[in-house]
């Protein structure tokens, strides 16, 4: 998601009326719930339903999604990031590692022993918390990922994710949240557009999608008909209000997106839950294309966004970015 320090302001009056019946769990979090809320809290409706793998790692919750692939959801705190191992015959690819709370290598290790190299959908923190702990990373060779690499993010930028209100501690005793930050790590190999990933009988094509940062990708296996979106979609509030949002490089990626969501028999998304339709994705580009010419009316959101509903997801949408799309209108 976005993960940027400022996102964390009381909630208005206006996004009570327009953004909490929106159904999304993330949201809620925003409006300071009660410390223990994410411990209580139910896991979100539709995990129930997959295959659940028992690990030594309780902070993790894996699932066996099917096309020797796994789902690593971190569903105790507001990010619900999720991140994807995806075996091949000789490799596997980790596709982002997490909010960095718990060691995700040791998950990893515990289900396969083939070698593992790291790939992040973008270089957010809450999805590159455990690159440290891998040898082999892949990176898009952007100067916002070599930034992102070099320096980590200090506590300072990412304190607020390990707030109360942020996480169920109870369930991560030993976490450090005073000293909580994001680890530097060291990229093997920079890549770019169209790169393929040969995991050994198992091919997956790199399609760059900028927009929610500079450094977003999807992954997709034209074998299986998988195509994992990162940041890009999910289902709940899609974030476009961080600083280096670009709405210009994100209408042009979400119709990208909607042509490889076509060819695929589902999607696997980075927040929430692992496995979307990827009619959705295809709806997204379509009333993306409606906010960028206008037709499409917000509604002012928490920390002057705008806010556009279409059901199983909206955009949420920095008001300060929105004339990059006036830019772009059609005469
Ligand atoms: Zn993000």
């Amino acid at each position: 998601m976005t993960a940027k320090k400022t996102y964390h302001p009381l909630v208005t009056v206006t996004l009570l009326i327009f953004i909490l019946p929106a159904f999304s769990f993330n949201i809620f979090s925003h409006k300071a719930p009660p410390a223990e809320s994410w411990c209580d809290r139910p896991l979100r409706r539709g995990l129930e339903k997959l295959a659940e793998i028992k690990t030594s790692r309780p902070w993790f919750k894996v699932y066996n999604v099917g096309h020797n692939t796994y789902a690593i959801d971190e569903p105790y705190n507001w990010e619900e990031t999720i991140g994807y191992l995806i075996l091949g015959k000789d490799k596997a690819l980790l596709f982002d590692t997490g909010m960095g709370l718990d060691s995700i290598s040791l998950v990893v290790k515990e289900l396969t022993k083939l070698p593992v190299t790291v790939l992040n959908s973008h270089t957010h923190p809450d999805h590159i918390g455990g690159n440290s702990e891998f040898g082999q990373v892949l990176a898009m060779n952007t100067n916002y990922t070599r930034n992102n690499s070099a320096r980590g993010y200090q506590h300072q930028d990412v304190k607020w994710e390990v707030r109360p209100a942020s996480f169920c501690l109870s369930r991560l005793p030993n976490a450090d949240t005073a000293h909580y930050y994001i680890k530097p790590f060291k990229v093997s190999r920079f890549i770019s557009d169209g790169y393929m990933i040969d995991l050994g009988s198992r091919k997956l094509q790199v399609v760059a999608t900028p927009g929610h940062t500079p450094d977003a990708i999807c992954l997709y296996d034209k074998q299986a008909g998988d195509f994992w979106c990162g940041d890009s979609f999910y289902e709940g509030p899609i974030l476009l209000s961080g600083d280096s949002t670009d709405l210009k490089a994100y209408k042009k990626s979400i119709n990208i997106m909607s042509h490889f969501a076509a060819m695929s028999k589902r999607v696997l998304p980075a927040h929430n839950l692992p496995i979307a339709d990827p009619a959705l994705v295809i709806k997204a580009a379509a009333v993306f294309n409606q906010v960028a010419s206008g037709a499409q009316k917000g509604a002012p959101g928490e920390d002057n966004t705008l806010v556009f509903d279409f059901g199983k997801f909206s955009y949420q949408i920095g008001q300060r970015f929105m004339p990059q799309l006036v830019l772009n209108k059609k005469p």
